[in-house]
């Protein structure tokens, strides 16, 4: 007898589960097409040379010690992470209205701007957060942890395997006045679906016509085209528009620190002195839910921008990615044309970033998976990432033959 005998079973993560099957699959050929993390041609995972130069700079540096990190974080990685994301000549920058603290990752960035949302941000009768449809499999429920209900607009058209710009475009006109609207800032997950930069600007300008909050979640920076100015884009045009938002931003995928928990909150408000009293409130959340944030790939990340030759070693990596993926995804192209494969496979040119939407259907999935040791999620999403010049064939046969 337990206080806790009515705790129910959650399910388990699917993506967990997918996982677990890959790893005790026996197949020689089997595939991960799963797994949401940079793989290099031979399906291993790659320390980026910036990161191993940075660590041996640490290595060798007597002063670094294991004392706490301020409850804000790193100050110097905290105020590069604005300026990458924001723009070196930024004026909210300029003009101080950038609170920025340092996260455990992205994750924990869309948390901390939850929780101060939902602490602070006046919502009339319980108004939902709009959430893109689909969405990252966590946005749901960091959001509902913290109270704050969710709702989705219409993001991904299957039709076209593109963007519903229309439907979003409508549910952004009709949300009720002033609300929240999570956004991709690129390399939208799960689709690869962008807005264009015409669309952004069309979104943009319904947004401050319904006076709604926008809420990013940047979790691919420099990994989506190869250009960090380039996926920086639609941020820097709302903030050019002048809203107030907030960004949530990610170092887990462009620098390879999936595992060291490195990101930042930033909120850009509309003056200096609001600034200031949103960051003493979002430092009081933060010492209540983790007091201070871990230093390591902070510091990695600190040098990877403010050492001059490390940010451009950090740029050519970052093209290595990006290029390979890209790469990947003409070749898969190219070889399901070249195998005649029924449809038009062009959509997967057009995505972009970790992420293709293939169109395949869950029935699809399945024999991929039982007939080929394939895996992806469900829903026919594949981590580009998985491909690579050793298994792209087999994989372009096995869609041929799963599709006719
Ligand atoms: N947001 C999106 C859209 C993501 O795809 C991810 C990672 O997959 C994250 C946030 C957060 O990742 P992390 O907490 O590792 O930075």
């Amino acid at each position: 007898q337990s206080s806790f005998d009515a705790v129910p079973m959650a399910p388990t993560d699917p993506l967990f589960g997918l996982m677990a099957a890959y790893k005790a699959d026996t197949h020689a050929k089997k595939v991960d097409l799963g797994v949401g993390a940079y793989r290099d041609d031979n399906a291993k995972p790659w320390v980026l040379p910036v990161v191993k130069k940075a660590d041996a700079i640490m290595r060798d540096d007597p002063s670094l010690d294991h004392e706490y990190l301020p409850i804000a974080g790193l100050q110097s990685f905290t105020q590069a992470a604005a300026r990458l994301i924001l723009g070196r000549d930024s004026p909210a920058i300029a003009d101080q209205r950038v609170s920025s603290v340092q996260t455990i990752s992205g994750t924990g960035a869309v948390h901390l701007g939850a929780a101060f949302i939902s602490k602070f941000y006046p919502r009339q009768q319980n108004q939902p957060v709009f959430l893109s449809n689909p969405t990252w499999a966590n946005h749901q429920q960091i959001f509902s942890n913290v109270h704050l209900p969710t709702t989705t607009y219409p993001y991904y058209y299957p039709p076209t395997r593109g963007l519903d710009f229309d439907g979003f475009t409508e549910a952004l006109r009709t949300a009720p006045e002033g609300s929240i609207v999570l956004l991709h800032a690129c390399a939208h997950n799960p689709t690869g679906v962008d807005p264009t930069r015409e669309q952004w600007v069309e979104i943009a300008k319904i947004m401050k016509a319904n006076n709604l909050f926008p809420f990013f979640d940047c979790a691919y920076q420099g990994f989506a085209s190869g250009d960090l100015d380039n996926d920086a884009w639609a941020v820097r045009h709302f903030v050019e528009q002048g809203f107030e938002l907030c960004v949530a931003q990610s170092f887990s995928k462009n620098l390879g620190l999936y595992g060291e928990r490195a990101g930042v909150f930033h909120f850009v408000s509309g003056s200096m002195e609001r600034q200031k009293r949103i960051a003493s409130q979002l430092a009081i959340i933060q010492r209540s839910e983790i007091s201070n944030p871990p230093a390591y790939g902070a510091r990695i990340a600190d040098l990877a921008m403010n050492r001059p030759e490390l940010f451009e070693e950090w740029k050519v990596n970052l093209r290595t990615m990006a290029g390979r993926i890209i790469t990947c995804r003409e070749q898969l192209v190219a070889k399901l044309r070249e195998r005649g494969t029924p449809g038009d496979w062009s959509h997967i040119m057009k995505q972009i970033g970790m992420f293709s939407f293939t169109g395949l259907t869950e029935e699809q999935v399945k024999k991929l998976r039982e007939e080929w040791h394939i895996y992806m999620t469900k829903n026919g999403r594949i981590s580009m990432a998985g491909l690579n010049s050793h298994n792209i064939d087999y994989v372009a046969t096995a869609i041929d033959k799963v599709v006719r």
